[in-house]
C-alpha cells in the first residue's frame, strides 16, 4: 500500500534504493555509526515485523545476511549487528518494517542502545556524498554477482 506519510514509501526513496528484489530493498542509512551502514526495507508498506509474511521476512533477512557478509568479507569489519525494532516499545521510529545492518569495529560504541540515538550517530560519523556513492557501487556490484 502506498503511504504518503511513510518516508520509506515516499517517491524520494526510489533514488536511495541501491538494490532490490521482489520483496525487499536496500538503502544506506543517513544516520550511521560506521561507513556503509544500511537498512533493508520490506518492499510493501508493512508497519511491523508481525505483519510481514514468511516470504517477505525471509527475503529481508537473506538480503541483510548478504550485506553483513559483504561487511565482513569485503570491508573487513570486526562484526555486524542486525537489528529489527518492531513497535514503539522496541524503539521503532519509522512505521515501515526495516532491518538495520550495522557494521562494527571493536570498541566503536560501548552498547547497542547508544547507537540508536541519532545525535550520537551524527557525532560518530557523517557520510559524504562520495562515500555514499562508493558504498552504493560496491554493494550493487557485490549483490549482482550472484
Ligand atoms: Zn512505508
Amino acid at each position: 500500500m502506498f503511504d504518503m506519510e511513510c518516508p520509506f514509501c515516499s517517491p524520494q526513496i526510489e533514488k536511495r534504493v541501491i538494490y532490490e528484489n521482489s520483496l525487499a530493498r536496500l538503502i544506506l542509512t543517513q544516520d550511521a555509526i560506521n561507513p556503509g551502514q544500511a537498512l533493508v526495507l520490506s518492499k510493501r508498506h508493512i508497519a511491523t515485523l508481525y505483519e510481514l509474511n514468511e516470504n517477505e521476512f525471509n527475503a529481508m533477512y537473506l538480503l541483510a545476511k548478504r550485506v553483513a557478509d559483504i561487511f565482513i568479507n569485503t570491508f573487513s569489519y570486526d562484526g555486524v549487528n542486525l537489528l529489527l525494532n518492531s513497535g514503539v516499545a522496541a524503539g521503532q521510529t519509522i512505521p515501515h518494517a526495516h532491518i538495520h545492518i550495522v557494521p562494527r569495529i571493536l570498541g566503536d560504541v560501548p552498547i547497542a542502545r547508544e547507537w540508536l540515538n541519532p545525535l550520537l550517530q551524527r557525532k560518530e560519523y557523517n557520510p559524504t556524498h562520495t562515500e555514499l556513492m562508493h558504498y552504493s557501487k560496491i554493494f550493487k556490484n557485490e549483490l549482482e554477482k550472484s
